[in-house]
Order: C-alpha cells, then structure tokens, then sequence
C-alpha cells in the first residue's frame, strides 16, 4: 500500500494543517519523522515555511519505484511545491542500481561510505535536495534584487530558461537521468540513437557503450548542473550539522 501524506501551506483552500490518514502504527510514526525534519528545516529556513509538501511513502514491497523527489517552481499554473517518494531499503537498493552515480554522490556529500548509506538518510538527502531547489528558488529568483518588478510567471519563467539551458548541454540533451532511466528500459541504446546522430558520434567518442554507461555520465552530468549541485550541497551541509537529531528522529519512527 502506499499512502500521501500532504501538506499544504497556510491559506492554502485544501487544508491548512498537514493531512493525515494514516492507519497503521508505522505510518504514524513516518509521518511524524517528515513532520519533525520538515519542522527542523522551517525553524532554520522560515521563508520556506509556504512550500507545498506531497510525501509517497512507498510500499515496502514495491520492486518498480524508487526513492525520489521532484520540485514545481511556482507560476500561475502550478504552487511552489515539492514531492516526496520515500521508501525503504529496497526502493533504496533499487536506487543504488537504476542511478549509482547519485546515491555515491550523496554518500560522498554527506562524508559516509556508499555501503553505510540508509534508506532513513537517503530519504532525508532526497528530501532536503528538494528544500535546496526551493532556497534556491526562494532566495536566488523569487526574493532578488531583479525580480522586485517581475511577475511570478515571469520569475518562473527565468528560471526554467536557465534550467533548459543546462540541460541542453548533457550528454543527452534535454533529458533528465530519470526521463533517461525511463526511455531506456522501454527500448535499447541502439534504437534510441538511430534517431540521434550527434549524440551517437558524442558517445562514441567518449566510449560510452552500454546503457549504463550512458545513463552514469548522464547522471553525472545532471548533478553538476548548478542547480542540482546547490540543492545536494544545502541537503549534506544540512544533514551534517543535524546528524544526531536527524538519527534520533528517524530511529523513532521504525
Ligand atoms: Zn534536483
């Protein structure tokens, strides 16, 4: 079974407190582990307090998805919101195998061994990435000098347009590791280069020849784009000065 846990931010029409529905003991106790580091983050970071928060606590059978996040930058479409897949240690071991790159990045980051990682600290990395992208938001688009005149569509748009940017120059132009993950495990590398010549030339060149291959300098491409290093850097320098309460709230809620 998975399950949402939503929280919407004040004056929100839906809700203004978190929602809960969860039956089980242990659901509980998940819920309280989100609310409390969700509490930890908006006690240091108050001008995040308005950000929209959907966590999916995984099914911990669930051999299909991982463990993952995503952010929605605010425009008149969409709030400024952030999404949560969490699970345990099999999402984390399916993680570890779909994107390596990431998961040692993460490891590396926060100064522990890729072996010690756990799906308790992998979640909380997953989590703050997603609060980083929002600080980032917050603090370098919505709240700058430059922005004072600007529409929230058109912050958004700025944003976007710098992030497309970026992506246009990994290996795989415009494309996410996991939009890559995705397209490649539905057909093999040669059929998704015969439409993409350039791209094909580039990878051999840089001896790319298995699907892994392909999505690991993908992967490793994507995390030095400025905006996901800024969101891994806010999530490790966190979860370093936090450890022994992050430990001791994710120790509550097994
Ligand atoms: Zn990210």
């Amino acid at each position: 079974m998975s399950r949402e846990y939503l929280f919407h931010p004040p004056g929100a029409e839906t809700s203004a407190k978190p929602k809960f529905d969860a039956e089980t003991e242990e659901e509980h106790s998940h819920e309280k582990w989100i609310e409390n580091l969700r509490e930890r983050v908006i006690a240091i970071y108050p001008e995040l307090e308005d950000i929209d928060l959907s966590v999916l606590f995984l099914d911990p059978k669930n051999h299909e998805q991982d463990i993952r996040g995503s952010h929605m930058v605010p425009d008149s479409e969409e709030t400024h919101g952030i999404n949560i897949d969490m699970g345990g240690e099999l999402q984390l071991k399916l993680a570890k195998a779909k994107r390596p790159v990431s998961v040692e990045i993460a490891a590396k980051l926060i100064g522990i061994a890729p072996e010690h990682l756990t799906s308790e600290v992998f979640n909380t990395f997953v989590f703050l990435h997603e609060y980083g992208h929002a600080h980032d938001f917050v603090t370098h688009y919505q709240n700058a000098e430059e922005s004072k005149s600007l529409s929230t569509n058109q912050i958004a748009d700025i944003w976007r347009n710098e992030y497309t940017q970026y992506r246009s120059k990994l290996p795989i132009p415009n494309m996410g590791t996991s939009e890559l993950i995705e397209t490649l495990s539905k057909q093999s590398l040669l059929e998704f280069l015969k439409t993409r010549p350039v791209t094909s030339a580039r990878l051999k060149t840089a001896n790319l020849k298995t699907a892994q291959e392909v999505i690991n300098a993908q992967d490793a491409a994507y995390r030095s784009m400025p905006a996901e290093k800024y969101a891994d850097e806010f999530a490790a320098s966190f979860i370093k000065k936090h450890l022994p309460e992050i430990v001791e709230d994710t120790e509550k809620s097994r």
